[in-house]
């Protein structure tokens, strides 16, 4: 066993609706999942079953109600502000819809650019670090100066992983990073993940509905219903 570099410990959550008469919805009802170093934990479950809710938790992106989140065994909700903020930058989303994560008023090339200059690379050493990456994901890099809808579906996806990759990640919540691609780009999808996370020892959240191949790289898998991790 490689040790855990992230885990949820009886995550719960509560949605409320309503103006009044409040209607309160519990998501999530006391989900624990770890995730090591360089592995992956498959997260399989029906649509409407709390996945995704569970991921943003475990990157930060929302509270949980209930239960705790930890980063190297630390509890994130205790973390001082640096702690914290490396917590966000090492732990990374991918979510379902590439072109939702891209700005289409965007090139390719100044959505690599804006990551690059947040994490403080010099100008100079820029256009090197984005041929690197655009390599890394398999692009070629005539496709630097076109717009996300001059893409496909799954070079969009591989610019979302670029973009993230160059935070240099030590976890990365995929959440049914391929369920909008077509089948024949699932797969190289998939294969790229993969390979990226033998080269760089990255820990991996993969989501998917049952039958979306959720267990095709996963070492240990969950099945979510209504919120539970009902099959360890
Ligand atoms: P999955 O990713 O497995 O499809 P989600 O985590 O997206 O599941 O959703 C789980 C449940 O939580 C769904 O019933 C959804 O409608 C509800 N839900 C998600 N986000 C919110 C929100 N912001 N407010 C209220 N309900 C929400
Ligand atoms: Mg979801």
């Amino acid at each position: 066993m490689s040790p855990i570099c992230l885990n949820a410990i009886a995550v719960s959550k509560t949605y409320d609706s309503g103006l009044i008469f409040k209607k309160y919805k519990k998501v999530l009802d006391g989900a624990s999942l770890e995730i090591e170093e360089g592995k992956t934990f498959g997260l399989v479950g029906p649509s409407g079953s709390g996945k995704t809710t569970l991921g943003r938790i475990m990157a930060g992106l929302d509270r949980p109600s209930g239960g705790d989140v930890l980063f190297h065994g630390k509890k994130i909700a205790e973390m001082d502000r640096t702690g914290y903020s490396h917590f966000r930058r090492r732990v990374q989303v991918v979510f379902q819809d590439p072109e939702g994560s891209l700005n289409p008023r965007k090139r390719i090339e100044t959505a690599f650019d804006e990551v690059l200059s947040l994490v403080k690379v010099p100008k100079k050493v820029r256009e090197e670090r984005t041929l690197a990456i655009m390599d890394a994901v398999g692009l070629s890099e005539d496709l630097l100066c076109r717009y996300p809808n001059q893409l496909s579906g799954g070079q969009n996806q591989r610019v979302v992983i670029g973009r993230v990759l160059l935070l240099d990640p030590e976890v990365i919540i995929l959440d049914e990073p391929t369920s909008a691609l077509d089948i024949s780009v699932q797969a190289q999808i998939l294969n790229l993940l993969k390979d990226l996370q033998k080269q760089r020892g990255i820990g991996y959240l993969l989501s998917a509905q049952a039958g979306e191949g959720g267990k095709f790289m996963a070492q240990d898998v969950g099945v979510m219903k209504e919120g539970r991790l009902v099959f360890r």
